[in-house]
């Protein structure tokens, strides 16, 4: 650990003993800390962590997500969990540096390891683990190489005390959890980022969680359906809410703008598969060509847009 780090953490635990004090001061340091204590209350009782936009590393620990935490005046939801134990202990510090109430919920917004990994780091709680009623079974399916492949890039320190959590309530459309003169709208979606995406409002602050719906700076991942997901886009555009919470990106966007890029991303990867598919060209030509206009435009280009490339071109060969 680098000198920085411990003034950094020395900062943090300084600042929170300060608004522990004062109860009505209720912003956490977003800026001491580098771990993932480090929130932003973004509306009344709505803290957010941001991600590095990064891949997983023993440096990072697995904080790569956005994740949150919203506090009635009975109970804390917890949406999405990081990458490992280890960062959403930290972030359970967070939590209890702003609240003592119980944390009876933890909600995931789809099933990739840097939103789900940390689930375990809220067992004690005791909490109902909420996720769309596909999670349990793209889970289960994954679950042998989502643990390989974050042994292998986390390092067995960051790796420590990871395992799979199963959903213990699933919701199939719409369901509302009620957290003490705040209620929470879940909302299973068809798929799009993947086939288990679960969106999140606040009705109190009129905060919308979209999960990985909504990428900023950091490039779409595809792991569902391109079509579905650009047909969720427009759908997602028409919603009212006060500010959207990206699942990569900054604590906080404004709708529809917020979209637009991930929208134009999408779109052109579709139509330049779409236009090789029909000039007989294959996937490899796909590629090595397709979507390549956008690459200045993200970060993490390199690591995920031939994924992104192959998805979109096995789902539209067939169309
Ligand atoms: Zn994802």
């Amino acid at each position: 650990m680098s000198e920085d780090r411990r003034i950094s953490r020395y900062e943090f635990l300084r600042a929170a003993l300060a608004l522990s004090a004062a109860p009505l001061l209720r912003f956490m340091p977003a800026r001491a800390a580098d771990d993932a204590s480090s929130v932003m209350e973004i509306a009344p009782g709505v803290f957010v962590h941001q991600g590095r936009y990064e891949m997983q590393s023993p440096e990072n620990r697995g904080d790569m997500a956005n994740a949150a935490f919203v506090v009635g005046s009975e109970a804390v939801a917890v949406i999405d969990t990081l990458g490992s134990v280890v960062v959403a202990r930290e972030l359970r510090d967070a939590i209890r540096a702003a609240t003592d109430k119980p944390i009876r919920y933890v909600i995931n917004t789809h099933m990739h390891p840097d939103h789900t990994l940390g689930n375990a780091a809220f067992k004690e709680d005791k909490p109902d683990f909420v996720g769309h009623y596909k999670l349990p079974r793209a889970l289960a399916t994954r679950a042998d190489r989502y643990l390989e492949s974050t042994k292998r890039m986390l390092g067995e320190a960051a790796f420590a005390g990871i395992e799979i959590v199963m959903p213990t309530r699933t919701v199939q459309e719409g369901v509302i959890i009620e957290l003490g003169r705040r209620d929470l709208l879940l909302e299973a979606q068809p798929t799009a980022h993947t086939d288990n995406d679960l969106i999140v409002t606040d009705g109190a602050t009129k905060t919308l969680f979209l999960g990985d719906l909504l990428f900023s700076v950091h490039v779409p991942t595809l792991d569902g359906s391109i079509t579905g997901w650009l047909g969720l886009i427009d759908t997602l555009k028409t919603r009212e809410a006060a500010r959207v919470v990206p699942g990569h990106g900054p604590h906080a966007m404004r709708l529809p703008a917020a979209l637009d890029p991930e929208q134009r991303y999408l779109s052109t990867i579709a139509m330049d598969v779409k236009r090789l598919i029909a000039e007989g060209k294959t996937l490899e030509d796909a590629t090595e060509t397709a979507g390549f206009s956008e690459r200045n435009s993200w970060k993490l280009f390199d690591d995920y847009h031939v994924r992104n490339v192959s998805a979109a071109f096995s789902e539209l060969e067939w169309q």
